[in-house]
């Protein structure tokens, strides 16, 4: 059986008044955003957590501190293909990748598309192997009461091809 690595990653930030929503590289039309030194992308940092998980690398915050003003309002998805990239440069490519965002507001099925289309781009995946899934928590805990979004990821990497 061929070689493969699996990663799971999970990530929330709080929804305020002032910022932008960007989920996956889309901004989404909300009165809140997302906090977060970066552009706080919830759903392609769970992607970036799940590829260094495939790839035992730590964490993103252990490889872009969110302390270093380099990352301020930093583009995630850019910082996701850096990601992607460590995984090519250790012989992986991201075979699979499905996610699922937590959000009670705004609804994000009109935005689905976009954000997978960013991702497989991002990923230099197939589109047909990227998912990305909405859902709610009706009415409970942080999301439910729209204090914040959370995101869920998991990616398979195989060997690229020699
Ligand atoms: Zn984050």
């Amino acid at each position: 059986m061929e070689d493969f690595r699996v990663g799971q990653g999970f990530d929330a930030h709080r929804l305020v008044e002032g910022r932008k929503l960007i989920l996956a590289g889309v901004t989404i039309p909300h009165p809140r955003g997302l906090l977060g030194h970066s552009d706080a992308d919830v759903l392609a940092h769970a992607v970036m957590d799940a590829i260094l998980g495939a790839l035992a690398l730590g964490d993103i915050g252990a490889h872009f501190p969110p302390n270093d003003p380099a990352y301020q309002d930093a583009d995630s998805m850019a910082l996701l293909g850096r990601v992607a990239a460590m995984a090519k440069a250790q012989g992986w490519r991201v075979r699979q990748a499905d996610a699922t965002v937590i959000a009670e507001a705004p609804r994000l099925l009109p935005y689905v598309q976009a954000m997978r289309e960013n991702l497989a781009r991002v990923l230099a995946a197939d589109l047909d192997r990227v998912s990305v899934k909405a859902t709610t928590t009706e009415g409970m805990g942080f999301a439910g009461r729209g204090e914040g979004i959370a995101a869920m990821a998991v990616v398979a990497l195989a060997p690229l091809a020699r």
